[in-house]
């Protein structure tokens, strides 16, 4: 029996009529290369739940690609952004200053500042746009231009973005040539050691690796930034050992390159902290970035994203980037009530003093069900993650990656009502807004539980 919660509710098979409708005219004049996993189309959303036009009713534990931190038309947001739109929605933030975003970026700022190192925000729409941003500012910043990053890696699909992105190659095929300069190490991943290396050394590995690049093939003073995702997102949701970005910033430091950070996944409180690499911090692992990217989660569901960089990097001229709508004063707002929430200034009822808290707290208990459930299925390899950011690794009897049977557990979850998303070769992610209570996450559990059992017997 399930736990005392809402549902979800299906009343028609999916899709229903009118969802059918829609999607029959979505596939004359969208552009084909949206993939369409699911057939479920959206209508309107509260709190955790999405409900179709025909009035199915979904639980959500993907936050639209871990975006929408507050869930669905959460009240706060509403009333932030509808206040804003009434005052105006763009004047051009290149141009005149702004009393939102300046207090925006304010706020951001003071997450990450320390009392002897002042940080500055370039504000865009997308992570892709952040991540550019943070390569132009990296190579103006340093006068070198080589930038390394890592396998598995997602920074996003604009030419700079797409050459640092370290996953599929069909990101790439067909578009070169891409960006110059930029090398590929892998990523210290302790389920999968790379380099013939063990869960515990990978991390050393991978530096050893990247030392003997310097001696070899990529003069390190040629070398402007390193950037990578802390805990790596779309390539499995993978953290990577203790030590390793602590050893990372000393080696930007020995070599005089930028340590960049891209939270766009994994940070904004996702994790249980404001960034997710201040997890690593909090245990006392000195890995201060030099620059950090954020988009996704920044402001519920709105366009808005943010290059963090200290004030000593920060050095570009005036007038040298920027972008017509970056900083909009409407996602602007609703980043400050996302912030209200996330910082707990205003309170969500049923996720105690903030929604970061909230985070660490059902994700914690989350992460201790899936464990169960492991002991239960055996082809669940892997579960790991921080907070609401986790990853489930589906392996075959060889223990190699199992794609197949991922794709399985995730049609049966979602034919139970259960809105998921995989990555990696063989992973879903648990991503749901950090509105999530543990009665509803009980409900997820639950359904998972069942859609697994569900499986053929293998
Ligand atoms: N960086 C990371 C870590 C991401 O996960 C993503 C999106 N999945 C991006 C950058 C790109 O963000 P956007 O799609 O907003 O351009």
């Amino acid at each position: 029996t399930l736990p005392k919660s809402r549902q979800p509710e299906l009343k028609t098979a999916l899709p229903g009529p009118k969802s059918a409708e829609i999607m029959a005219r979505d596939s004359q004049h969208l552009s084909t290369s949206y993939m369409r996993p699911y057939p479920f189309v959206p209508d309107h959303g509260e709190g955790v739940w999405l409900t179709d036009p025909d009035g199915n009713t979904m639980l959500d534990f993907f936050a639209g690609i871990a975006v929408s931190t507050t869930g669905y038309a959460h009240p706060h947001v509403v009333e932030a952004v509808t206040a804003q739109m009434k005052k105006f929605a763009h004047v051009c933030l290149t141009d005149y200053p702004q009393e939102i975003t300046t207090s925006l970026a304010e706020r951001l700022a003071a997450h990450i500042e320390r009392p002897d190192e002042k940080w500055r925000v370039f504000f865009g729409n997308s992570g892709a746009e952040a991540v550019e941003a943070a390569i132009k500012l990296a190579r103006n910043h340093t006068g070198r231009s080589h930038i390394i990053s890592t396998l598995g890696s997602f920074h996003g699909r604009t030419y700079g973005a797409i050459t640092l992105t370290g996953s599929k190659t069909k990101y790439k095929a067909g578009f070169g040539p891409l960006l110059p300069n930029v090398t590929h190490i892998p990523y210290p991943n302790p389920f999968r050691p790379p380099l013939g290396s063990t869960p515990e050394t990978c991390g050393d590995a991978v530096l050893a690796h990247l030392e003997l690049l310097f001696k070899t093939v990529i003069p390190s003073n040629e070398v402007a930034a390193f950037i990578i995702e802390p805990m790596q997102g779309e390539g499995g949701y993978i953290v990577p050992p203790a030590g390793f970005l602590t050893k990372l910033r000393q080696l930007a430091d020995q070599h005089g390159f930028l340590l960049i950070y891209d939270e766009v996944q994994a940070g904004m409180g996702r994790t249980g902290k404001m960034f997710s690499f201040q997890q690593f911090i909090a245990r006392s692992e000195e890995c201060q970035p030099d620059i950090v990217t954020l988009a996704k989660g920044v402001a519920s569901g709105l366009p808005i994203s943010a290059m963090l960089a200290k004030e000593s990097v920060m050095t570009w001229a005036p007038g040298s980037h920027g972008s017509t709508f970056g900083g909009n004063p409407v996602a602007a707002a609703a980043a400050h009530a996302t912030l209200d929430l996330l910082e707990g200034v205003v309170k969500h009822p049923g996720c105690g003093e903030s929604l970061m808290h909230n985070a660490a707290e059902v994700g914690g208990f989350i992460l201790a069900e899936l464990k169960k459930m492991q002991r239960e299925f055996p082809f669940i390899g892997d579960v790991r993650g921080e907070g609401l950011f986790i990853g489930i690794e589906f392996v075959a009897p060889d223990g190699k990656a199992d794609g197949k049977l991922r794709d399985a557990a995730s049609m049966a979850m979602f034919e139970r009502g259960l809105l998921n998303l995989d990555c990696g070769e063989s992973v879903i992610r648990v991503s749901p807004p950090l509105i999530l209570t543990r009665e509803d996450a009980q409900t997820g559990l639950q359904i998972m539980r069942e859609a697994l059992r569900s499986l053929p017997a293998r």
